[in-house]
């Protein structure tokens, strides 16, 4: 257990406290202990700092862009500004758009919808389903799984040299493996994506929080992140990056705040003039307290230094992975091997046991929280468990017997708030 009590040891400082550090929790044992979160990589707790920052606000919050009155238009500064601090963290281009959008998921599902016409979509099949699945109804394509991130590179640029080179094509691809906690080559995906004439998104549901990330230096048109994630509260996500194909798309929504005009036509019928803005995509009264808190976030890791925090965070990956390594029944899950770069997210099995009855073992007699399954993201974790690509897995996996193979797996996972 000291593997894991190694990630979660409450003693030592983390260079940026969040909530629920002393959360006891019930043992089936009797008695409570201090609860150990390490499952950031579903949602990480939110940061003491953006807690604070929203309590402030809450008691003077109005709608936003929608009042002539003061607490309106202080919230409509507050939610403009959290935009330009999301663009700042993110290193865009001038005339890059920032939309806030509910997740990843979200957002990458409203870049779906702006796809033009005969768009060739490229993805590799070990990608979250939230950047696997939202492009079933363009011309998709799915990358076998790599071995390496050479490997990778070599296929992407394989399937755009054979595409049809006079449509648009765009590349979906993860920044660190929610599974495996592995780093992409995105800068390497982005040129060769680049070279084909092709675009890129990069889903940094779990780069973002681990590391400083810039859309120019990456080259990369867009970016997806989630807050829960960045350690601010649910309910917030980010699309960021080129302007052009959001500003002629349809709205992902229709209704206030994305139409500029609307007017009724002679025939009865209604005609709307939309907005070419961030705007055009968030018909609505937005979420300001979950824009406000990621803009918190992102400006409380800015602050605590990335050399800091990723320091730290390589000193628990290092605990951790070489704790486990020590347990001759544990296998890690890995695609790229071990000397691959990684953030802090570590999935493994264990032989002879159920993960998921391994997982619910860990809550109930040590109060350490993680996640067993296939982490929505079902192809990869089959492929790295070499197990039937049909094989049922998610929760309640039937066990296995010593020395037969795990249909799920646990993962740990932390981050600079560990
Ligand atoms: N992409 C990756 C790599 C993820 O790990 C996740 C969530 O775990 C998502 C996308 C989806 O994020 P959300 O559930 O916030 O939409």
């Amino acid at each position: 257990m000291s593997v894991f009590t190694a990630a979660a040891d409450q003693s030592v400082c983390a260079p940026l406290p969040v909530l629920g550090r002393d959360v006891t929790v019930p043992l089936v044992t009797g008695g409570e202990v201090t609860y150990a979160a390490l499952d950031y990589a579903a949602s990480a707790p939110a940061l003491q700092r953006v807690w604070d920052d929203v309590a402030a606000y809450a008691p003077y919050y109005g709608s936003v862009h929608r009042g002539a009155g003061y607490l309106s238009q202080l919230s409509t500064d507050l939610f403009e500004n959290a935009r330009k601090a999301v663009a700042e963290f993110l290193g865009c281009r001038a005339d890059d758009q920032v939309i806030f959008t509910r997740s990843t998921t979200d957002s990458l599902n409203l870049l779906a919808r702006t796809l033009p016409v005969d768009c060739q979509v490229f993805v590799f099949e070990t990608e979250h389903h939230a950047s696997l699945l939202p492009w079933q109804d363009a011309h998709v394509t799915y990358l076998n799984a790599p071995r390496t991130p050479r490997q990778a590179v070599a296929t992407l640029e394989r399937a755009l040299a054979d595409r049809n080179p006079h449509g648009p094509a765009l590349v979906c691809v993860t920044g660190a493996s929610n599974v495996t906690g592995e780093l992409w080559p995105v800068r390497e995906l982005a040129a060769a994506a680049h070279a084909h004439g092709a675009r890129i998104v990069l889903d940094a549901a779990q780069l973002a929080p681990h590391h400083p990330l810039d859309i120019r230096d990456l080259d990369v048109d867009w970016v997806a992140f989630s807050g829960h994630k960045l350690y601010a509260p649910f309910g917030a996500g980010v699309l960021a990056g080129r302007a052009d194909w959001l500003r002629t798309a349809e709205p992902y929504l229709a209704g206030g705040g994305a139409s500029r005009k609307v007017t009724r036509r002679q025939d009865g019928g209604v005609d709307v003039e939309w907005h070419e803005s961030a705007a055009r995509h968030e018909a609505g009264s937005p979420n300001v307290i979950g824009a406000y808190s990621i803009a918190s976030a992102c400006k409380a890791l800015t602050e605590a230094g990335w050399d800091t925090l990723v320091a730290r965070e390589q000193h628990l990956i290092t605990k951790v992975r070489a704790g486990l390594a020590a347990v001759p029944q544990v296998k890690v899950l890995s695609l790229f091997g071990d000397d691959a770069p990684r953030v802090g997210v570590i999935s493994f099995v264990v032989d002879g046991w159920n993960s998921s009855h391994f997982a619910a073992a860990l809550s109930a007699e040590y109060g350490i929280g993680v996640r067993d399954g296939l982490f929505c993201a079902h192809p990869l974790v089959r492929t790295l468990l070499g197990s039937d690509p049909q094989a049922q897995g998610e929760c309640g996996a039937p066990e296995a017997a010593p020395g037969e193979k795990s249909l799920n797996a646990i993962r740990v996972s932390f981050g600079a708030g560990t």
